[in-house]
């Protein structure tokens, strides 16, 4: 895929399930990885209204080498820029918040990171008053969810999967957009590296011996013989998707009875990790 065909291929994704509005308030979640710099740069670049988000996971030269990234990014790109601290909202640092969490359940680093960060950044979107969060998922990091749903046999947990999220309809959450979801890894790397994006290539340190992690080393072992396996796996899921969604949009949200934010259980996931640290 060239520069064209890959910007062209965002495009279509964006039109095809109709992600996003010259109108809306768009922010982006972004991580200073390849995938959320690049997605930030391309809709910038095709007109939204855009800003960013960055939580700041403060562990160390690591956190601090991606917020000087993404500053200097934003700037060139004259996006507005907001940055929240964990240390500041939860009272800790990440790494420290995993070791306490991880110590007295049996959650693994990266669901415990990604549950304080999704609630983190669904309220300060809402805060911000935008009305789009779009994050840099591609369609790896999609199969692979998708695979690991199969193998715990529960694909219903699948439900935030496809490039809109929108299994509970409500006014406290904003809706989240994916707009790489059909673009393999490699093809934004060879972008986002042909670009020279001020991004760290290396993968976050905490992800050694995750259980993703195996399931990634698994699915391109396999794509070397079968190289659709990835958007095999994505668009088959994509056909039942619908069907899942329709009985799960009986579910009613519930709103925590600890934060008020919105959730599956009377006591979000968030809240229930957050007890353990206070
Ligand atoms: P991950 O769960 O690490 O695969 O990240 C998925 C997406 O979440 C990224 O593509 C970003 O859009 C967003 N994201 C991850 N980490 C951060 C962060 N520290 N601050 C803001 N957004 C993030
Ligand atoms: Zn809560």
């Amino acid at each position: 895929m060239n520069q064209k065909q890959f910007e062209s291929r965002v495009r279509q994704t964006i039109k095809k399930y109709n992600l996003l509005k010259k109108s809306d308030k768009v922010l982006v979640a972004v991580s200073g990885g390849k995938d959320s710099m690049t997605v930030l740069y391309l809709l910038k670049k095709f007109g939204y209204n855009v800003s960013a988000l960055h939580i700041n996971l403060e562990m160390g030269k690591w956190s601090e080498m991606h917020l000087q990234n993404i500053k200097q990014f934003c700037k060139e790109l004259k996006v507005p820029l907001h940055v929240y601290s964990v240390r500041k909202e939860f009272g800790r640092s990440m790494c420290s918040i995993k070791s306490i969490v991880k110590s007295r359940t049996k959650l693994q680093d990266c669901t415990i990171c990604g549950i304080l960060r999704r609630w983190l950044i669904n309220k300060k979107a809402r805060e911000l008053g935008m009305n789009k969060l779009v994050t840099g998922h591609n369609l790896d990091d999609a199969s692979q969810t998708i695979l690991m749903n199969y193998f715990k046999g529960n694909l219903f947990i699948g439900l935030n999967e496809g490039p809109y999220v929108g299994i509970i309809q409500d006014k406290k959450f904003v809706q989240r957009v994916k707009p790489l979801y059909f673009i393999p890894e490699k093809e934004v790397e060879k972008y986002s590296r042909l670009m020279k994006f001020p991004v760290i290539y290396e993968r976050c340190p905490c992800v050694v011996g995750a259980y993703r992690h195996e399931i990634r080393g698994m699915l391109d072992d396999i794509e070397k013989e079968n190289k659709n396996i990835k958007a095999n796996i994505v668009m088959s899921f994509m056909r039942i998707l619908p069907e899942l969604r329709e009985k799960a949009e009986k579910i009613k949200p519930l709103y925590c009875k600890t934060c008020g934010e919105p959730g599956r259980n009377e006591i979000c996931r968030a809240c229930s990790i957050m007890q353990y640290i206070k």
